[in-house]
């Protein structure tokens, strides 16, 4: 597989979970790759052996997306390092689930923080960055368009608020030859929602195939939409859900 070869990548929050899948998917299909993590140094650097191991050039960068700068400046040391960037893909997301009345003011802004400023800011940056035939791919969560159970609000929003970003700079960047699009996952075994979590039940009950996806899962359709085959499509959410949202 080489439908990437020649490009270069950053994706954020990718020590673990979702990113750390794609994060070796797109080197496996041949691009450059460098990962962003909070507080995970080793798992970070484990990552980058990995990618290093398909034989692309890879780094992992200390960057907290929820400092206002922070996604910005990864941004511009991936240009440093890599001499250019073609595919940014924001995956680095939190959540808290709890009673509406239990959200703390810290917590609204964390999320946001996280979840949509630095989408945006990291996407300002690589897009004055990117050339023609550019990728701006978030992650966003199936929870945007449906919330079937309590506790979700503060998560629900934040990644609702991705499909205005998203439908916004597609017009602002299609006219340069970059496409802007959301993939919206549903349930995903990972740390922020293992298969064997106390939640994991209830959410398997709403879905068509009752069974969690994996990190690869997602890598494949972002791998798709990083790639030239998927240059028609943008301003789009791709729900990859298992059927959670039907
Ligand atoms: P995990 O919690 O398993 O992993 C999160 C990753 O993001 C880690 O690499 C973590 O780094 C990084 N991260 C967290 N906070 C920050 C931060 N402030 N700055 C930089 N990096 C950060 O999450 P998932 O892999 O499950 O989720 C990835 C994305 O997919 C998120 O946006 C999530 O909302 C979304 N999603 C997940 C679903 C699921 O079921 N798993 C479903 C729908 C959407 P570190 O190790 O350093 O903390």
């Amino acid at each position: 597989m080489s439908r990437l070869s020649g490009k270069v990548a950053l994706v954020t929050g990718a020590s673990r979970g979702i990113g750390a899948a794609i994060a070796l998917r797109l080197a496996r299909e041949g691009a450059d790759v460098a990962i962003t993590y909070a507080s995970s140094p080793d798992k970070a650097e484990t990552v980058a052996g990995a990618l290093r191991e398909t034989g692309r050039r890879a780094v992992a960068l200390r960057s907290d997306s929820a400092e206002p700068h922070a996604p910005a400046q990864a941004v511009a040391r991936v240009v440093e390092e890599f001499g250019r960037l073609d595919i940014l893909v924001s995956n680095a997301g939190i959540g808290y689930w709890k009673a509406l009345e239990d959200f703390t003011i810290e917590e609204f802004d964390r999320v946001m923080a996280v979840n949509v400023r630095a989408a945006f800011t990291g996407a300002q940056a690589a897009a004055a960055r990117m050339g023609q035939g550019g990728r701006i791919i978030t992650i966003g969560s199936c929870n945007a368009d449906r919330v079937p159970a309590p506790g979700s609000t503060l998560y629900a929003m934040s990644k609702s608020a991705l499909i205005g970003l998203t439908k916004g700079m597609a017009r602002d960047l299609g006219p340069r030859g970059i496409t802007v699009n959301l993939v919206q996952p549903g349930p995903i075994d990972t740390d922020m929602n293992p298969a064997d979590g106390e939640r994991a039940d209830s959410l398997r009950a709403l879905m068509a195939l009752g069974h969690y996806g994996e990190g690869e899962d997602v890598a494949g359709l972002v791998a798709y939409l990083a790639s030239a085959e998927s240059r028609f499509v943008t301003g789009t959410a791709l729900t990859i859900d298992g059927g959670y949202n039907i």
